[in-house]
């Protein structure tokens, strides 16, 4: 059974852990250093990633995770957990800090004010089924995609879900809309 954090500083904590504990994992709430012991992936959520990269900091976790990450543990980052985990961020604050786990530009809330929040159905490569129902709210997009990285899917031509090696980013909020596809295919792929 896979024990998976969950950056828990802030933002939308309680629905990946749901979906993890539904498909069998035993999802663990991240806030300390000490609650990385003998975790096999990370999720970081959707929120603020201002915030949690101020948060990073204060608890001490920045230097643990982005060494467990430097080191190939797999990771699901959506929306602001897809910006910390980007090699750059584009309309961040100037002391926002993010791992480069994956090498994409990400422009935060790139999908403009007047649609802060929408939903569209996703084709998504190499998932079996309908497309997948994804909520965006006050989404980022990815602008740059280094070598390496795979798009798995688009809105309006624009990359909204990513993924290189072991880590999986999505602008969206996978675990809104109770399809437990992308979480069952992160959990498969540990
Ligand atoms: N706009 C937020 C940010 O920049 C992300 C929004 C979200 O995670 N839903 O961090």
């Amino acid at each position: 059974m896979h024990k998976i954090g969950i950056l828990a500083l802030q933002g939308a904590v309680g629905r990946h852990a749901d979906a993890l504990t539904s498909l069998g994992a035993v999802a663990v709430e991240v806030r300390a250093p000490d609650d990385m012991d003998g975790i096999d992936a990370l999720v970081l959520p959707g929120g603020e990633s201002t915030t949690m990269s101020r948060l990073l900091g204060t608890s001490g976790l920045h230097g643990p995770v982005a060494e467990r990450l430097a080191a190939g543990m797999p990771a699901l980052g959506t929306c602001a957990g897809m910006i910390l985990l980007a090699s750059e961020v584009l309309d961040g604050r100037a002391d926002q800090r993010c791992f480069g786990a994956i090498d994409v530009a990400v422009r935060r809330n790139a999908f403009g004010r007047q649609v802060d929040s929408f939903e569209a159905d996703l084709n998504v490569e190499g998932l079996e089924g309908p497309d997948f129902p994804a909520v965006f709210i006050r989404a980022p997009v990815v602008e740059r995609v280094g070598e390496g990285v795979e798009v798995l899917a688009t809105v309006d031509e624009r990359p909204v879900l990513c993924r290189q090696g072991g880590i999986i980013v999505t602008a969206f909020h996978p675990e809104l809309s109770g399809d437990l596809r992308l979480h069952r295919r992160f959990l498969s792929e540990i």
